[in-house]
């Protein structure tokens, strides 16, 4: 077990790196930040800041010369730049792990290797490769990039085959996944722990409403069927073991009009969506991960209160800042921001949750803190 004192390495320094610093902090280790970006929200408050590119070697060593055990909050990390440094100190998530995550094509070939199913997709490398495609996937269809694509960014809905191709050069013909568009019931996620032993932890099932492909907000409990939540629980820890995962892990689910739970994505870290862990739950997906990065035991996952978390983007914030007597106003409710200085429409600022006795109660008071916000 590496004990408090010691010193953990952060690859990434957006908001879950602040959050897992902050997790770390709270929890006596020193943190160091690794992340281009002179002024990102994890870099400002770690105990220190190693401002340099991913793949910057001499940063790395620097980095792993230092640290006790490094970790990362974001997917797009080169999975070279992980294997560099697992051979330097002990890293978690693997290189491997993260590695299968990158690429949507790579992701949903390993998830149908779990035996768990997808939407339909088809991969498509070149433009004839649609028509082939179309096939297989009836419109409307979506066709995503297949790497770099987060918050509904690199998509595009095609409502038939010229759209679709249109949609491919205005992606910059880029591989890509042409996705059948599903009716969905509603969205869930699960967000778990998994130790280096394979002990694994979930925490309970977050229902999510997405708005223009962006979480906007967060419900637990869900109102899906349990039986619909303990399969995704199964799906996800299946999924976790497949990776050979240690650390917090999250997997997206649809739940199909069919009540199928399909596996949309895999997020090889902490998930906007397990946010309410921070006010909701003993421990939260950020000290879990430190947690295990670290080899020590799982903390409690269960849930305190019904919750209902909303995200905060840039628009909130038009030409003024907002309204925040609205949600500070209100004692059942918390209020998180991540110290970024410029407010751009789509751009995560921070979240709030609130606290009540049941989650209707909870999405209406939500919902009304939000509208007075703005
Ligand atoms: P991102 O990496 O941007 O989160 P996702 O694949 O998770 O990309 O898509 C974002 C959101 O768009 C989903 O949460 C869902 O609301 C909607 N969406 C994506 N793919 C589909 C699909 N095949 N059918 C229906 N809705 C979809
Ligand atoms: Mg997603």
């Amino acid at each position: 077990m590496i004990f408090p004192g010691a010193t953990l390495g952060m690859l990434g320094g957006g908001q879950l790196g602040r959050m897992f610093t902050m997790a770390a902090q709270t929890m006596g280790y020193h943190v160091i930040v690794l992340d281009p970006d002179q002024d990102s929200p994890a870099g400002i408050i770690a105990n220190s800041h190693i401002c340099a590119a991913y793949d910057d070697e001499s940063a790395l060593s620097d980095l792993a010369s230092q640290c006790d055990a490094i970790s990362t909050e974001f997917e797009n990390i080169p999975a070279t730049t992980l294997a560099f440094l697992e051979q330097r100190t002990v890293v978690h998530p693997a290189s491997q792990a993260l590695a299968k995550t990158q690429n949507r094509n790579t992701e949903k070939n390993f998830i149908r290797s779990q035996n768990i199913a997808t939407v339909p997709f088809v991969s498509i490398y070149q433009k004839s490769d649609l028509e082939k495609a179309s096939e297989h996937i009836q419109f409307p269809a979506i066709l995503k990039v297949a790497t770099f694509g987060y918050d509904g960014k690199g998509q595009i809905v095609c409502s038939d085959l010229p759209a679709a191709y249109e949609a491919f050069e205005q992606l910059g013909q880029k591989e890509c996944v042409l996705e059948q568009r599903i009716d969905l019931a509603c969205e869930i996620s699960v967000v778990l722990a998994r130790s280096d032993v394979g002990t694994i932890t979930p925490f309970p099932v977050a229902e999510n409403v997405h708005v223009n492909g962006i979480l906007h907000s967060t419900m637990v409990p869900s109102h899906a069927p349990d039986a619909l939540q303990q399969s995704a629980i199964e799906k996800a820890s299946q999924i976790a073991e497949g990776l050979g995962y240690v650390g917090t892990l999250a997997v997206e689910f649809f739940i199909s009009q069919q009540g199928d739970v399909i596996a949309n994505e895999i997020a090889p870290r902490p998930h906007n969506s397990g946010h309410y862990t921070l006010d909701a739950c003993p421990t939260s997906q950020f000290e879990q991960q430190v947690r295990m990065l670290c080899g020590l035991p799982a903390g409690d996952v269960s849930l305190q209160s019904p919750v209902v978390m909303i995200n905060l983007l840039g628009d909130v914030w038009g030409d003024s800042q907002p309204h925040w007597s609205a949600v500070l106003e209100q004692p059942n409710s918390k209020l998180h921001l991540y110290g970024k200085k410029a407010a751009r429409p789509g751009r995560k600022m921070g979240h709030f949750t609130v606290l009540a006795n049941d989650t209707d109660t909870a999405m209406q008071q939500a919902e009304t803190v939000f509208s007075a916000l703005q």
